[in-house]
């Protein structure tokens, strides 16, 4: 099934998940827009990854092709359940609890403040239930549910961000009183605000006497996180996840922030959810901790989640008990997959178990068909063009330098860049080493990094090349703002420099009816590569460039020939050595 052209408006019918590949064969789009289509909603997936109706839908309507859940062939439009016709979307759903998530310092209290949270929630007669850690759990507070995530820091947030899986809808931010705004407070301000989440600062450890709550108000200002005494909206509640004051006030600022986004869900259809963390226990197979995001999921239930089926054999809360149901915000961990998910993963309930394999079997095809493209983030290089096709607004930069000083220089610098159809926005600014979290974040909001003096961590590197994601590095700040500047009024020229592998010296020519004139040379220094350009110079001044067309030793063709040793030589579209020819192998480099 394909987007039809017709005389009235196109439509297409999408199922309840699809993976990127899929949508655009339906959509009649390339991979790659429909991956850059996505990013402009945050959403990073690569070609393989698996999204759900709601967000292909989104894609869809924005090409002018209107979008409606397919019907009996993928047997999943069955999902929605008779009494929700006619209702459009999780609009017409019934208020659900808030998801939350905890962020900050290390040893701000992160871990603490969840533990107290939970041991709000133990009610007489429920207190031999001992607390299992599944990766969140839920309390009720006056009748109302607040589910939190209990692997707290942004690492974990922003990787979830990264996977298109935005879980969080109120993050609290943790500051300990005594230490105050430290590195990765910042960092993690960055994270939610990159999330666009709305945030409460929790001012924790104010049992201890080196406590000054006003001078953490203080430096969040300097953050531009602005508190209700300074005049600002973010509210900031004083806690102690040792004795436990506070707590209240902080639940019920969650409450206050989580009611005012009318958040809904619609319990009465089969469930969609998000794998919060998965593992594979040697009794009871995988294990997997599912976030149910909209409908019930029940026992019994056929599942689906990119590539891998199941059905719930059994359910568990967070104390170990049972559960026969569970419905949106609840976190509940599930026996019954074939295998271990991803965190991130999108699982989703289907009519049973044969329409799950087959779901899973047509996912594999459309996987085994698509080529690995990777993800097409936002470059420098790529920037004009994605402007100039209305696909980009700002440009997000994350900022890496090796001194505080040159960040605010060089971010004030950027800030004034922008031009008439694009901003300059940098997102996040530190100093030291580029990391993985920052990769993470850039990934997750599709950002560039610009690293100013600083290396960039192994792991981040390679972190950075799975995800596409664009780190440049830069010694001057004249030369980092200039390909800034460049870049968005679409003059930036990648400049290249002559990395000179190897040379060689003509000693004696043949010819080969076949390939022509073969050089037979001496490797005077360094290696020469058969995938090399080749200068021909003859006394000093350069009579060829062109690139090696074959390299032999003897009879066999070689892919190098190191310093010492004689070799043929063959040069693409050249054929007039002459004894005494230097023969300078090099290939190009990236420069800026
Ligand atoms: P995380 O790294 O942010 O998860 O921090 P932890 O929860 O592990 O807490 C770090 C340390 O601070 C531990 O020794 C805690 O006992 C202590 N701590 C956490 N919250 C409080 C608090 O409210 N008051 C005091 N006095 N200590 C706290």
């Amino acid at each position: 099934m394909t987007a039809r052209q017709s005389s009235g408006p196109r439509t297409v019918t999408l199922p309840e998940a699809i993976t990127v590949k899929g949508l655009s064969d339906r959509l009649g789009i390339s991979p790659i827009e429909a991956i850059k289509r996505l990013m402009t909603h945050g959403v990073m997936a690569a070609m393989n990854d698996t999204i759900d109706y709601e967000t292909a839908a989104i894609v869809s309507s924005e090409l002018g092709i209107a979008p409606s859940p397919e019907a009996a062939a993928a047997a999943v439009a069955t999902a929605v359940r008779e009494d929700e016709e006619g209702e459009e979307g999780d609009e017409a759903g019934a208020p659900r609890p808030p998801v939350v998530t905890i962020l900050g310092h290390v040893d701000h209290g992160k871990t603490s403040l969840l533990d107290a949270i939970r041991e709000t929630n133990v009610v007489a007669g429920e207190a031999g239930g001992i607390t299992q850690h599944i990766g969140a759990y839920q309390i009720e507070r006056g009748g109302n549910p607040i589910t939190f995530i209990d692997t707290p820091g942004h690492a974990a947030f922003t990787a979830m961000r990264a996977r298109g899986a935005q879980i969080t809808d109120v993050a609290v931010v943790v500051v300990a009183a005594d230490d105050g705004v430290m590195p990765q407070t910042i960092e993690a301000i960055d994270h939610v605000r990159a999330a666009d989440v709305p945030m409460i600062i929790a001012i924790n450890k104010t049992d201890l006497p080196a406590a000054n709550a006003d001078r953490v108000k203080q430096q969040l200002t300097e953050q531009s996180v602005v508190v209700e005494d300074y005049g600002g909206d973010v509210l900031a509640v004083p806690v102690s996840a040792t004795t436990g004051a506070g707590l209240g006030d902080l639940l019920e600022s969650i409450d206050l922030v989580s009611e005012i986004q009318e958040l809904k869900a619609n319990p009465d259809r089969l469930a969609t959810g998000t794998v919060i963390e998965a593992e594979l226990d040697s009794r009871r197979g995988p294990l997997a901790t599912i976030l149910v995001r909209n409908g019930t999921l029940r026992q019994g239930d056929a599942l689906v989640s990119g590539l891998i089926s199941g059905k719930v054999k059994a359910m568990f809360d967070e104390r170990g008990e049972r559960l026969k149901e569970a419905g949106p915000a609840r976190p509940v961990r599930i026996m019954g997959l074939e295998d271990v998910p991803a965190a991130g993963d999108v699982i989703e309930v289907v009519e049973n178990e044969r329409a799950a394999r087959r779901i899973v079997e047509q996912t594999r095809r459309e996987a085994e068909g698509a080529s690995g493209v990777r993800s097409g983030h936002v470059t420098l290089d790529t920037l004009f063009h994605e402007v100039s096709a209305g696909n980009v607004k700002e440009l997000l930069l994350i900022l890496k330098t090796d001194v505080r000083g040159s960040a605010e220089a060089i971010r004030s610098s950027l800030q004034v860049l922008g031009t008439g159809e694009v901003k300059v926005k940098v997102i996040h600014t530190s100093t030291g080493p580029v990391s993985e979290s920052d990769v993470m974040l850039a990934g997750a909001s599709g950002a560039i990094i610009l690293a100013f003096n600083v290396r960039t961590e192994p792991s981040a590197a390679s972190q950075a090349e799975i995800n596409g994601v664009e780190i440049r590095s830069y010694e001057v700040i004249y030369q980092l703002l200039e390909s800034v500047e460049q870049a968005l009024e679409g003059l930036y020229e990648p400049v290249y420099e002559r990395v000179v592998d190897g040379t060689a010296e003509v000693r004696q020519l043949f010819r080969s009816s076949r390939v022509g004139q073969i050089a037979g040379s001496y490797v005077t220094d360094g290696t020469l590569l058969r995938g090399d350009r080749v200068r021909v110079l003859r006394n000093g001044e350069e009579v060829a460039d062109t690139s090696c067309g074959g390299l032999r030793r003897f009879q066999d063709d070689v892919r190098e020939v190191q310093q010492g040793f004689e070799c043929g030589i063959v040069l693409e579209r050249f054929d007039a050595f002459e004894e005494g020819d230097v023969l300078e192998f090099y290939h190009q480099q990236r420069v800026n």
